[in-house]
């Protein structure tokens, strides 16, 4: 007897824009795997989120990938979660249970291993941001402090975020405006605002202050050279684009809904570049 096909997908509004389904296509068509993984668009709102997760549960999905606007709200839905989702307050993943839907949050788990590598020992990192992403990145840069010594502040455009953000993880929060002149004290700045992303402003950020051995880390990824990226590799800084955290943080749902082992490497980074090129007008 055919076994049946495993179905997946990820859920947000808009939603054509997800680079998922072409990452999870990939590591099925590599593995052999017979399933189906596609785009979801459910409007903003919880009743609308919930109505969509049973119809989905009820049509055989095995779990979701979630993207904005819904990631607070599923976690909400979710009978349990990690650890780690519950002190983001946003779930980036549900995996459909027996006793209901359980909640986890992967983007915290995508930074870290896409920056981990290039950090030192004890480090300072400046995040710009205070929404749900920053969240994830602060959440992983402390749970790397197992294995190093960070020391972390972050800063928001509105400011209540950053200090709401502050006090939840216990960590420095500096003015929005001292962005540029605070950074001689960093060796890592993360872009985690969505300032950059095609259709939207550049960050307005002078790095010359910046250590010459920093790191500069953009999570956005549409377009992969950000106006910020561009900059810190004219600096001769090194640089993590959003790319390696969208692969990286999409490994562990491709794992566990269609069951195989997920390869983050320089192929599947080829092919989803030239799937950006591709969608870039
Ligand atoms: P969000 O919750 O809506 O937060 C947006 C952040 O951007 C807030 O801190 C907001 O500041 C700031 N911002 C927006 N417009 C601004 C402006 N004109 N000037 C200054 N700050 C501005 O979104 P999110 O979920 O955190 O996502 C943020 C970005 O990360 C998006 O571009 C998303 O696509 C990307 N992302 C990438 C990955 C990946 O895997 N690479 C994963 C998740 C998210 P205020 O608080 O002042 O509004």
């Amino acid at each position: 007897m055919k076994r049946p096909v495993k179905i997946a997908g990820v859920i947000g509004w808009p939603i054509a824009h997800s680079l998922s389904p072409a990452i999870h296509r990939i590591w099925m068509e590599r593995d052999g795997i017979e399933g189906v993984y596609l785009p979801i668009a459910v409007e903003a709102g919880r009743t609308a989120l919930a109505a969509g997760l049973g119809a989905l549960r009820s049509a055989g999905f095995s779990g979701l990938n979630v993207t904005l606007p819904h990631k607070e709200d599923a976690l909400a839905l979710s009978a349990r979660a990690s650890d780690v989702a519950r002190r983001v307050g946003a779930a980036n993943m549900l995996t459909f249970c027996d006793g209901g839907i359980y909640g986890d949050n992967s983007d915290a788990e995508g930074f870290a291993t896409a920056v981990e590598p290039h950090l030192a020992e004890d480090f300072a990192a400046l995040v710009l941001g205070a929404g749900g992403a920053a969240r994830a990145i602060v959440c992983a840069l402390l749970d790397l402090a197992a294995a190093k010594r960070p020391r972390i502040a972050v800063a928001n455009r509105t400011r209540a975020r950053a200090d709401a953000l502050g006090a939840a993880f216990g960590i420095e929060v500096l003015p929005w405006e001292r962005r540029s002149d605070a950074l001689a004290a960093f060796d890592l700045l993360v872009n985690a605002t969505s300032l950059g992303r095609t259709g939207s402003a550049a960050l307005d950020i002078d790095l010359r202050g910046l250590p010459s051995g920093a790191i500069v880390a953009d999570i956005v990824y549409a377009p992969l050279e950000t106006p910020l990226l561009e900059a810190a590799r004219a600096r001769g800084l090194k640089t993590v684009d959003g790319l390696e955290m969208l692969m990286r943080q999409a490994a562990r749902g491709y794992e566990t809904w269609f069951g195989s082992a997920a390869q983050v490497d320089a192929d599947l980074r080829a092919r989803i570049e030239a799937e950006i090129a591709r969608r870039t007008p």
